[in-house]
């Protein structure tokens, strides 16, 4: 019995053509709870057989655990294929969806081939697997291709176990399988031979396109129509974000970016994620990432963008097709309706896509790849955790929020979920518990959740009824998902920076050094406070943040310098601003690292307000990479049990050097300097006074390539272990895997 990514993947084929290979009869059948293989011959060749499985496994099969007893031989011949049955214990992991392989690609543009131009043409080794599915085990009648017989053709194919697309259960041709048309923004048809032709021509003269991928629409723009970009922000009142953005092969990725080794590899890779690569300066229109020093670029997953793609184009933006903090759109009539209003056309096809699934985001720092977001391509693929945990189910934070499910030793991480603002998104949480839940066949006891009593997720854990509730503090999660994914056990010193996290006291944590293990965790130091003025506000408004950073490092003389610093138009604002503060008016106090960049941020003038979480903070990093910098003044102050981390220091000799005229990439680079130093400093310090060893980096503002990389490299450098993400996400979207852990450990220490 096989267990692991072994249904979707090609294994029963493989298994079969072994089998072949060395003589042994018997047979292979798809359960729910894995594969089963049952293998009769010679003993010497039953060696070899197991032998090869692991070496010859194919690409995107993985194999979590090998069970296997000795049988009487029934004196069988010949080795069959059996069809799929049912048990209740499951432990068949599905496959995620899989870029078209070379092989696809090659009949794709055959003009000899039955499936010449055909966009939906896969096989055992690629497509649609984790979107299309209804139920395990992962069969036809399971997903949303049931609805289409397969034609004689296809059938064989489908039935010949040495055949490339041999139980490839998405399997069709132009004949029996799904297809595409085109619609116009009222929704009726739009006659012509080709709809993408027709749709790569509307897309020339500037039209925006909703199209119909593998787990959701994007809408599409050609990236070198500034108009056409420009039309598009305006209409999905996206003011700035970064759209992402699609090229043929890598050589185009070369033409708007610097690629490495690694990077290239990950952009080929069958999880085709968008990799945040350095820009180059040239053919893109200026408004699809301003500000930002690199581009979210990918390559074509699906044999739709490889037809798309073809000759036209250099670029195409293919950004997500929803409104603001809802989530992505996935059905035909839904596009139409949610999408009025911004795209101009829509390209559709008729195969159902059943589970919601964003483009997952990728970026590449020193230590390897690391996920902005785990989504397609990645979910559902368990995270292996280093001991067997009780059964959780984790709703994660608020934004950028993930479901996990932990069964034995295996998390499974939903797709992206994205902000519970509004109720599409709380319905789409909904329908990733059930999701998560279905395809590894549990209902676990216990729910856990965030600290903060006004989260969506933290009352609906409340409310979903089962026999326990845990609530995970948001840092000590984080800095868990961290340990779980790199397998660390135990104590460790952790620092978790963020923007947002509910603390113990009340305050809005975000500048956290944590002594902990899984279960538990002591907070021996953080940022030292200051005063958000305003709350929500001063997240959207930098510049209240930078005002009270201000008046904190400079006392009475600190309305000059804001004035000095233009950071005000109006200076009567000032003294309302001052009484907001000190009266602490909706104004709570934060050791938050991201709204200490904000500030930093608004200082050095880059900008008083934002138009997204993070805006400023990835300006600030973008504009630190122009420029050399020195270590600015900081504190380390010990108060009761805590280390207080004091950057008013840092703070006045930016604003000084501000006033005085000193450049502000160089005061940036420096900002970054300084926080890698006072980072490794607490650090090192509560490594003496605890005889702690290993450092676990976690939280959004270690998207920040130089912090990370930086104080890694400094870390390591004095004899330290330091461990940072690589499986999954380091801001909001890996917290449902570390509540889960924590959860787990807390109930088996209980039990
Ligand atoms: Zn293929
Ligand atoms: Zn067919
Ligand atoms: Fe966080």
């Amino acid at each position: 019995m096989f267990t692991g990514i072994v249904q979707g993947v090609g294994f029963r084929p493989f298994i079969y053509r072994l089998a072949h290979r060395y003589s042994l009869s018997g047979f292979v059948q798809n359960r729910s709870d894995g594969v089963v293989v049952e293998v009769e011959g010679d003993a010497g060749d039953i060696e070899v057989f197991l032998e090869h499985v692991s070496q010859e496994l194919p690409l995107v099969a993985s194999v979590s655990g090998i069970r296997s007893e000795d049988l009487e031989t029934t004196g069988d011949r010949g080795f069959r294929v059996i069809t799929s049955e049912k048990t209740d214990a499951m432990e068949v992991h599905i496959s995620p969806d899989i870029a078209t392989c070379e092989k696809c690609l090659k009949e794709l543009f055959d003009p000899e081939d039955r499936r010449f131009r055909y966009a939906f043409i896969n096989c055992t080794n690629c497509g649609p697997r984790l979107t299309i599915i209804k139920d395990i085990p992962y069969d036809r009648e399971n997903t949303s291709m049931e609805c289409f017989p397969m034609c004689k053709e296809c059938s064989r194919e489908y039935s010949d176990p040495l055949d490339r697309r041999f139980h490839a259960e998405p399997n069709a041709c132009p004949e029996c399988g799904p297809q595409l048309w085109l619609l116009d923004s009222s929704g009726r048809k739009i006659d012509t031979p080709d709809p993408v032709e027709r749709a790569v021509d509307l897309i020339s003269e500037g039209y925006i396109l909703a199209i119909k991928g593998l787990g959701g629409f994007h809408l599409s723009v050609d990236a070198g129509n500034d108009e056409a970009v420009k039309r598009l922000r305006d209409r999905k009142f996206r003011e700035e974000k970064p759209l992402a953005v699609m090229v043929k092969d890598v050589t185009h990725a070369r033409l708007v970016s610097e690629v490495g080794q690694v990077e290239e590899r990950i952009l080929r890779s069958p999880e085709r994620p968008i990799v945040l690569l350095r820009k180059k300066n040239g053919i893109l229109s200026p408004y699809i990432a301003p500000g930002m020093y690199t581009y979210g670029i990918m390559l074509p997953y699906t044999p739709l963008h490889h037809l798309l793609l073809e000759k036209r184009f250099n670029a195409l933006v293919m950004t997500s097709a929803n409104h603001k903090d809802e989530p992505i759109c996935t059905g035909n009539r839904e596009a139409l309706d949610r999408l009025n209003g911004i795209a101009d056309f829509f390209l559709v096809h008729n195969r159902d896509i059943l589970v919601r699934c964003d483009d997952s985001i990728v970026f590449v720092p020193s230590s390897g790849m690391s996920l902005v977001r785990r989504s397609r391509g990645f979910s559902p693929r368990p995270i292996r955790i280093s001991e067997p945990l009780p059964g959780v189910l984790a709703l994660g934070g608020h934004m950028k929020t993930s479901v996990c499910v932990l069964k034995h030793d295996m998390a499974f991480l939903s797709p992206h979920v994205g902000d519970l603002e509004t109720p599409l998104a709380r319905d789409f949480l909904f329908k990733s518990i059930s999701l998560m839940e279905r395809i590894t066949s549990t209902r676990p006891d216990c729910v856990a959740s965030d600290l903060h009593p006004d989260y969506y997720s933290t009352r609906l854990a409340q409310k979903l009824g089962r026999r326990r509730v845990v609530q995970v503090q948001h840092h000590h999660a984080h800095i868990v998902s961290c340990m779980a994914e790199n397998m660390v056990s135990g104590s460790v010193i952790g620092i978790a920076m963020d923007g947002t996290g509910y603390g113990t006291d009340g305050a809005v944590w975000g500048g956290e050094f944590l002594l902990c293990d899984e279960a538990s965790f002591q907070r021996a130091g953080h940022i030292g406070y200051f005063v958000l003025p305003g709350g929500e506000r001063a997240v959207k408004e930098p510049w209240r943040v930078a005002l009270s950073l201000l008046r904190e490092a400079f006392g009475r003389s600190w309305k000059e310098i804001a004035t000095g610093l233009s950071l005000v138009e109006d200076s009567s604002l000032l003294p309302v601003l001052e009484a907001v503060i000190e009266r602490r008016i909706n104004s709570p106090q934060t050791s938050s690292l991201g709204r200490l960049f904000d500030g930093i941020a608004a200082i050095v003038g880059l900008r008083r307000k934002v138009s997204f979480e993070g805006q400023a903070a990835m300006e600030l990093e973008a504009l630190a990479r122009l420029s050399e910098g020195i270590e600015l003044g900081y504190g380390i102050v010990s108060q009761g049990d805590k280390l207080i981390l004091d950057l008013l220091p840092t703070v006045r000799e930016i604003a000084k050097g501000m006033l005085e005229g000193i450049p502000r990439e160089f005061l940036a680079r420096s900002f970054h300097e300084t926080l890698i130093s006072a980072f490794a400093d607490m650090a090192l310090s509560l490594a003496a006074s605890t005889g702690l060893g290993r450092v676990v980096l976690s939280g959004g503002c270690f998207q920040n390539r130089i912090l990370v990389e930086g104080l890694m490299d400094r870390l390591t450098g004095k004899g330290v272990d330091v461990f940072f993400h690589h499986l999954i996400p380091t801001n909001d979207g890996g917290i449902s895997l570390g509540q889960a852990v924590c959860a787990g450990y807390r109930i088996k220490n209980k039990a």
